[in-house]
C-alpha cells in the first residue's frame, strides 16, 4: 500500500453512527410456494470514516440489505436510519454502486455521470463542472464523451463510481463492485479507490460494501460483518487492523466538499 498515506484520527471511528440498521427482517412471498424469509434481525452500524464490508455467502441477502439501506426496497420489519432519522426512501446522502455497473448505454459517460445531478435538479453548468471533477477523480479524463459499450468493464465501473460520488454522498454503497471484473482489472481499481480514500480525495463519510472475496473485505475494511445464511443475519464480526491507518476525515477533503 501507498507510504504517503496519513494516519488516521482514531477517534473518527467513535463518531455518531451515519446509518444504523437494527432488526431488519424481510420476507418475499413466493406464491405458491409460499414465503421466503431472506433477512431476520439484521443489525448493524456505519459511523464516519469507516468501511464496513458485508462478507457472505451467494443468496445470504446481502444485495436484499443493501437495496433496503439504499432505501429502494422497504424492508417487511425493522428500521433504517441515516444520519439519525429513519429512512423512508431513497436519500441524496446515500449513493450505490453496482455489481452490473447499471449504465444508460445510450448516454454518454458525462451523460450518465451527469444523471444523477438532474434528479437533484442542479443546473446545467454546475452539473457539468461537478461531473467533469468526478469523472477526472476517478480516473476516466478523456472519456467523458465515450458510449459504456466503448470502454472495458473496469471503465465501466468506473463511471458507476464517478456517477455514485458525483452527488457528494455521505454514504457510499457498493454491492460486489469489482466482482465482474478480472482479478488484474479489480485489484487495480480496488487500489485506485483506497488511495483516493486514503488521500482523503473522495467526497464521502463512510462506505459499506459487500462482497463475497475474503481478501478484498480485509483489504479494503475496517470491520467485516459476517453474514450467515437462511435467513441473513450477521453472525459475526471481524476488526480489522490495517498497518496502513486510512484517514477520512482530513481537513483538505473537508474544505474540497463543504
Ligand atoms: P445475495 O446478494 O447475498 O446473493 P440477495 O439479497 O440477492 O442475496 O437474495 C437473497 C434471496 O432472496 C435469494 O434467494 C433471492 O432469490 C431472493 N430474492 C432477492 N430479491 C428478490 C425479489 N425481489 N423477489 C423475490 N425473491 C428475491
Ligand atoms: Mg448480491
Amino acid at each position: 500500500m501507498d507510504a504517503t498515506v496519513t494516519p488516521r484520527k482514531p477517534e473518527a471511528l467513535d463518531g455518531t453512527p451515519l446509518v444504523t440498521a437494527e432488526k431488519v427482517g424481510q420476507t418475499y412471498d413466493k406464491g405458491a410456494s409460499g414465503s421466503l424469509v431472506v433477512l431476520e434481525s439484521v443489525d448493524l452500524t456505519l459511523r464516519p470514516a469507516e468501511i464496513v464490508g458485508l462478507l457472505g455467502r451467494s443468496g445470504s441477502g446481502k444485495s436484499t440489505l443493501l437495496r433496503a439501506i439504499a432505501g429502494l426496497i422497504t424492508p417487511s420489519s425493522g428500521t433504517i436510519t441515516f444520519q439519525g432519522r429513519r429512512l423512508t426512501g431513497p436519500s441524496s446522502g446515500i449513493a450505490v454502486v453496482f455489481q452490473s455497473f447499471a449504465l444508460f448505454p445510450w448516454l454518454t459517460v458525462l451523460q450518465n455521470v451527469e444523471v444523477g445531478l438532474e434528479a437533484q435538479g442542479v443546473v446545467p453548468a454546475e452539473r457539468r463542472k461537478r461531473a467533469l471533477a468526478a469523472i477526472d477523480l476517478i480516473g476516466l479524463d478523456g472519456f467523458e464523451n465515450a458510449y459504456p459499450k466503448e470502454l472495458s468493464g473496469g471503465m465501466r465501473q468506473r463511471v458507476g463510481l464517478a456517477r455514485a460520488l458525483v452527488v457528494h454522498p455521505k454514504v457510499l454503497l457498493m454491492d460486489e463492485p469489482f466482482s465482474a471484473l478480472d482479478v488484474l482489472t479489480a485489484e487495480t481499481l480496488r487500489t485506485d479507490l483506497l488511495d483516493l480514500w486514503c488521500e482523503g480525495r473522495m467526497p464521502i463519510e463512510a462506505i459499506l460494501m459487500v462482497t463475497h472475496n475474503i481478501e478484498e473485505a480485509v483489504l479494503m475494511c475496517d470491520r467485516i460483518l459476517i453474514f450467515g445464511s437462511n435467513p441473513g443475519r450477521v453472525i459475526a464480526e471481524i476488526r480489522v487492523d490495517m498497518p496502513q491507518p486510512r484517514n477520512r476525515l482530513d481537513p483538505a477533503f473537508r474544505a474540497l466538499v463543504e
